[in-house]
């Protein structure tokens, strides 16, 4: 079943990203960061608001829910853990639960970490990963609620989804993320590749999302923590991969 996506850039570095179902007219916000911003969204493609996945609690991310809600009578679902803390929740999933979009089918990844509840939504059959705030291009989210154990074994599970799955995240926060990554990993060609493609789509003024996991495998050095170049470069080398993971987390807060 084919699925059509379009994303937009709202509030100062957020992306929202509308899901649509083609056959049944169907049509998700991945969050909402800001009413108006999926209004004008929804305006240009035309397409009419049926459900908001929510992926985690922050406020810029849940913000436009009840105003959207108010108007478009739309489904929201939210993370079982998280669904006190979000206005107007309909139904609340959990790890291995399904979400459908019309006829698209989404399964719920747990990802606690940048917060306790935070859920990634797959939509396996047509390649599509809706990760919030954890993991980023060549980046992933501070933990701020969870332990730097959880958010490694949440990374974990997002870097087994097949290498073609396209990766919609919740910010563009990719050349401060590559220019954190090259202090880590100055040697890894792919991440030099992916400075330079940067560059020239930021030169551009288009988005540098979505990524995808083959490519955040070779150059994402959160996903990289257990590779033992990359320990090595930082020093740890033969420390275990949580622990690696932990002081690369530690040194980009300070960058
Ligand atoms: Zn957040």
């Amino acid at each position: 079943m084919a699925a059509q996506t379009h994303l937009f850039p709202c509030l100062s570095d957020n992306y929202g990203v509308l899901l649509h179902d083609p056959e049944t007219g169907a049509t998700a916000s991945i969050d909402a960061p800001e009413a108006a911003a999926v209004e004008k969204a929804l305006a240009r493609t035309g397409w009419k608001l049926t459900d908001i996945l929510v992926t985690h609690h922050h406020a810029d991310h849940t913000d436009g829910i009840m105003a959207l809600k108010n108007k478009y009578k739309c489904r929201v679902v939210a993370p079982a853990g998280e669904a006190a803390k979000i206005p107007g929740v309909d139904e609340t999933v959990r790890e291995g639960s399904k979400v459908k979009v019309g006829n698209l089918t989404g399964n719920v990844i747990e990802t606690p970490g940048h917060t306790l509840g935070h859920i990634a939504y797959w939509f396996h059959a047509n390649n599509l990963a809706f990760v919030g705030d954890t993991l980023f291009s060549i980046g992933c989210g501070r933990v701020i609620e969870g332990t730097m154990d959880q958010m490694w074994d949440s990374l974990k599970k997002l870097r087994d989804l097949p290498d073609n799955t396209l990766i919609y995240c919740g910010h563009e926060y990719t050349a401060a993320n590559i220019k954190f990554a090259l202090s880590v990993d100055p040697n890894n060609r792919e991440l030099q590749a992916r400075d330079a493609e940067t560059k020239k789509q930021l030169a551009a003024k288009e988005p540098t999302i979505p990524t995808t996991i083959g490519d955040e495998k070779l150059a994402n050095p959160f996903l990289r923590a257990d590779a033992a170049d990359l320990a090595n470069n930082i020093g740890m080398a033969g420390k275990p991969a949580h622990e690696v993971f932990a002081e690369i987390r530690l040194r980009k807060n300070k960058f």
